[in-house]
């Protein structure tokens, strides 16, 4: 915030819950940059209402919540914050891959109820890590920290990326396949694709039916990539055994049938809250603010068209 007030003048939403586009358009009129947050939609109905918009900064790295080509159109730049999340992200993908596969989610629910009554030899007993196969949908920043981090599993690596990314494969010890075979041989599948119209239920019934009975999907893209209500049929009817979530398809509502079976543990999109990573998306996002509306080109530009017609 220093950074925006000493460029600007700073108009704050003062609500806590998230803004309605009314509430938004009320909030920016006449503004010419807008920083948001990954839950706020900006859409083509809410830049007709704000005409002096020049910049639009998210706070995040995947920008699904902003109409990008409507912004590009209209002369507005865009920005994200790549980079600064990345370890935070991965970090927390394993901890729902580690969370789903021992169970912690279930443990902890049994040790507050006053259920735990003490050791036995087939309490929650979960899956191994050691020697199993890895899937990553996507071989971007987060994919690779996730594929980094399973070294110390001895895991063997799978992928699926539209770009073959030879070198970084290489160097992380992961072999390129097509999502039918990731989906058949991996005994963890872990999404870290953005949303786009390609990628909104990638992971859908048929895709579920493809993976084995014993393994687990995390998902800390976007909730959209996964039909939701497929999902939390193959948890109830065992086509797989766990997920782990962080993302939801109509966030913040979660599918009342993922509610309702214990082999999945759900976390309310915290991906990237650490104190680093959320102080450094502040930053990048208001430096983005600041240089787009100087008319310089901001660093993390998603629609450098606009600029080159600047
Ligand atoms: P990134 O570096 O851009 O990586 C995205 C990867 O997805 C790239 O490898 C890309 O392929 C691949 N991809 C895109 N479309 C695809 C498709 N249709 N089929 C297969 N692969 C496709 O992004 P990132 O920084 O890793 O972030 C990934 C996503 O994580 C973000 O977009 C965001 O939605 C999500 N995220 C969530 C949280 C959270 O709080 N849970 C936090 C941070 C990020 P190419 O290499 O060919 O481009």
């Amino acid at each position: 915030m220093p950074t925006l007030r000493a460029a600007f003048k700073v108009n704050v939403y003062p609500g806590k819950g998230a803004p309605t586009p009314d509430e938004i358009a009320a909030g920016a009129e006449g503004c010419r940059g807008m920083l948001v947050l990954v839950r706020d939609r900006v859409d083509a109905y809410l830049m007709k209402r704000l005409p002096q918009l020049k910049a639009i900064a998210n706070y995040g790295v995947g920008y699904d919540n902003i109409a990008v080509a409507e912004a590009t159109r209209r002369g507005i730049m865009v920005t994200n914050t790549p980079d600064v999340l990345t370890e935070a992200t991965a970090d927390l993908a394993w901890a729902l891959l580690l969370a789903t596969a021992r169970r912690l989610g279930e443990g902890e629910r049994m040790v507050r109820a006053g259920k735990f009554t003490g050791w036995t030899p087939d309490m929650l007993v979960g899956a191994d890590l050691q020697g199993t196969t890895l899937g990553l949908v996507g071989f971007g920043r987060i994919a690779r920290a996730v594929a980094r981090r399973a070294a110390g599993f001895r895991m063997r690596l799978l992928h699926t990326s539209r770009t073959a990314h030879e070198g970084a494969a290489e160097e992380i010890g992961s072999r390129a396949v097509d999502l039918d075979r990731l989906l058949k041989d991996s005994d963890f599948v872990s999404l870290h694709v953005p949303l786009t119209p390609e990628t909104r239920h990638l992971v859908d019934a048929a895709a579920l039916r493809k993976m084995k009975s014993t393994a687990y999907l995390v998902n800390t893209s976007r909730g959209p990539v996964v039909d939701e209500a497929a999902l939390a049929r193959a948890l109830r009817e065992g086509w797989i055994a766990g997920a782990g979530l962080d993302v939801y398809e109509k966030e913040p509502v979660v599918d009342p049938g993922l509610l309702e079976g214990g082999n999945v543990v759900l976390l309310p999109h915290i991906g990237s809250a650490t104190t680093g990573a959320r102080s450094a998306m502040s930053r990048v996002a208001a430096t983005n603010l600041v240089l787009a509306l100087q008319g310089q080109r901001p660093p993390h530009l998603v629609n450098p068209e606009v600029a080159a017609g600047a």
